[in-house]
């Protein structure tokens, strides 16, 4: 339904996207608070919690990124008084846009591509549509250019991509297609109830998926990122486009992580594209919350979490306040912090010292964005005109050893001699996103949050490191100089952690994807569907039930186990459980 599939890119994608703002709401009307620079509403309750006073809610949820507020959306339709309380001047945590660094530019500081949103059970059941948010589904979804001016494309159109990735090896052709069908296809709907439901263990999930194709699915925990990606394609160019791709959700090269390729094919033409900003869906769940009679407060620094008789009762603000959470208190920060403000020994020592040791993992993302008066010109254009109307772009990397080399050094806390990673030019397919005639692009190449001695590099080597970054640009682009370059602005994982404190060393997963921080592992098997050991406190942030990216499915699996617990008559009929025979 939220597909677009019309020929006509610009145009039909407008029309597109407009139709689900059916409430007629621009999404940036009322949270512009949610737009980083814009004037926040800081340090105070909303004017409805001033009037009223109110310290004592149902619930209490702490943060209000998009799973924190997907829980509350959830809770305030079943009927609970939720309040989420937010740290920062302005909502969005991970889904932030901001209007300041590059006056009249939208810049989405964090979260970028919307993935897999036609099988992301919030968008319906929450009619987010109404609420001001829309997204937009590019035709050509991906590409990858090298230094010879050679390209791959993905397109939304399965016989087109396979017709370009021929063009290099039609044996990867023919086994795209075929993953094509078992993923993005018949075994789509096993994958997000995989996503949706809370993460079973080995023994139980093994019960429930049987027969050869769920075999073939599981087989996939037999290798690391590098040897799925051989095992299946042969062709250099199109292995070093499926590396960056599976690193780009920071999944790391270790033994097991490629279990997460199933999943990550399922979405390889389902990239979307927030209209309007990525802090439009924070926006319309706030919108939610408060329809419900929920509050989203900001400037709400929560320092504790208060545990009385084993029952978690409310939490503490860093200025003293107490907001009771009569029924349940929701953690949608990082586990590590929530066990701290809960209190560590109220969690089994296997718990603490996991906590403890939680990876953030071995790289960030350093943002280049770029105000330009025209979008950026690929050299590879001329080798696939389809190039030039690619949405998600990689380049940086021509052989897999580079990759391998770019997360090397990336380990090695260095600025990488190869920096490669993917970027986009999002006013391109929404004009919003910069002034009339004018484009918003930006690239992401991998990198550390230590760099060359420290963190605190970034800032000292700004100018350096802009410069170095925009230049390798230009190898693959031609026109980023002269009068085409308005303006630029670099947010480096340093400016990551400043923004978003759950997202610790540039995490930008809170957790890095290996093994023993995936399904059942995150975070913990004694911490399992979202519930803790301390009653009434629940998990729902990014580092627990299937989370890390912009899917909302720990918000969601903490919702419907909330739900549960508290017997509430739920408004949504829950994802069903994962069951594959074939
Ligand atoms: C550079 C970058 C690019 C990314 N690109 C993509 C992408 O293209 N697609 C994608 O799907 N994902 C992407 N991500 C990941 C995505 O942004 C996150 O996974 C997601 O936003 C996390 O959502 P969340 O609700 O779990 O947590 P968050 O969005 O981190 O929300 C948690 C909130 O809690 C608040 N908080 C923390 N501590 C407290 C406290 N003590 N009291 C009160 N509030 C508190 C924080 O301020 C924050 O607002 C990217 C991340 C980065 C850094």
């Amino acid at each position: 339904m939220f597909g677009f599939t019309a020929p006509a890119p610009l145009a039909g994608a407008f029309f597109c996207a407009r139709q689900h703002v059916r409430g007629g709401i621009d999404p940036l009307s009322r949270y512009a608070a949610g737009i980083v620079g814009s004037s926040p509403n800081r340090g105070a309750f909303s004017q409805a919690s001033n009037r009223g006073g109110m310290t004592s809610f149902d619930g209490v949820v702490i943060g209000a990124g998009h799973n924190g507020l997907t829980l509350a959306a959830y809770l305030a339709r079943a009927g609970m008084k939720v309040a989420v309380l937010e740290r920062n001047a302005i909502i969005g945590g991970g889904c932030s846009t901001d209007s300041d660094r590059l006056p009249g530019f939208r810049l989405n500081l964090h979260a970028n591509f919307y993935m897999g949103m036609s099988h992301c059970p919030l968008i319906e059941d929450l009619e987010l549509y109404r609420y001001g948010f829309s997204y937009i589904e590019p035709p050509v979804q991906q590409a990858a250019v090298f230094r010879d001016g050679t390209g791959i494309v993905i397109h939304k159109d399965l016989d087109k991509s396979c017709a370009s990735l021929a063009r290099f090896s039609r044996q990867d052709a023919e086994t795209f297609r075929a993953l094509w069908h078992t993923y993005c296809i018949e075994m789509r709907p096993l994958l997000a109830s995989l996503l949706y439901n809370a993460p079973l263990p080995r023994e139980q999930l093994l019960d429930r998926l049987s027969g050869p194709q769920a075999k073939e699915l599981l087989s996939h925990a037999q290798h690391d990122l590098f040897s799925v990606v051989r095992k299946h394609f042969v062709d250099e160019r199109i292995r070093t486009l499926f590396t960056s791709y599976m690193h780009v959700i920071t999944t790391e090269n270790v033994a097991g992580a490629g279990i997460v390729f199933p999943a990550i094919f399922a979405n390889i033409a389902s990239f979307t594209l927030p209209v309007g900003g990525a802090v439009s869906l924070v926006n319309a769940l706030a919108r939610v919350v408060e329809a419900g009679g929920g509050q989203v407060v900001t400037g709400a620094d929560v320092r504790e979490i208060k545990v009385e008789s084993g029952r978690a009762t409310g939490v503490t603000l860093a200025d003293g306040r107490f907001i009771a959470g009569r029924k349940f208190v929701a953690s949608a920060i990082d586990f590590p912090a929530t066990v701290q403000m809960a209190g560590e020994e109220l969690f089994p020592a296997p718990v603490r010292e996991k906590a403890k040791a939680w990876h953030w993992g071995n790289h960030s993302l350093v943002t280049l964005h770029l105000a330009l008066r025209h979008a950026p010109a690929y050299r590879a254009a001329a080798f696939d005109p389809e190039i030039a109307r690619a949405y998600n772009i990689f380049f940086g990397m021509d052989h897999i050893d580079e990759v391998a080399s770019c997360f090397e050094d990336c380990a090695a806390k260095k600025f990488p001699k190869v920096l490669m990673g993917n970027g986009a030019c999002n006013s391109h397919f929404d004009p919003t996103y910069a002034p009339p005639g004018q484009h918003a692009a930006f690239w992401w190449p991998f990198a550390p949050y230590s760099v060359d001695g420290g963190p605190q590099e970034w800032d000292r080597n700004r100018k350096d490191y802009t410069q170095r970054i925009l230049d390798y640009w230009r190898v693959y682009a031609s026109n980023l100089e002269g009068d085409n370059l308005l303006g630029s602005t670099l947010f480096t994982p340093l400016d990551v952690e400043r923004l978003n404190i759950n997202m610790r060393q540039g995490a930008v997963r809170m957790g890095a994807y290996v093994p023993s921080q995936l399904g059942i592992n995150r975070p913990h098997p004694l911490l399992p569907g979202s519930r803790t050991p301390v009653e009434g406190l629940y998990l729902c942030g990014s580092s627990s039930g299937n989370g890390g990216g912009v899917n909302g499915a720990p918000g969601y699996i903490a919702a419907t186990a909330i739900a549960d617990d508290l017997r509430l008559k739920r408004t949504w009929t829950p994802v069903p459980p994962p069951e594959w025979k074939h």
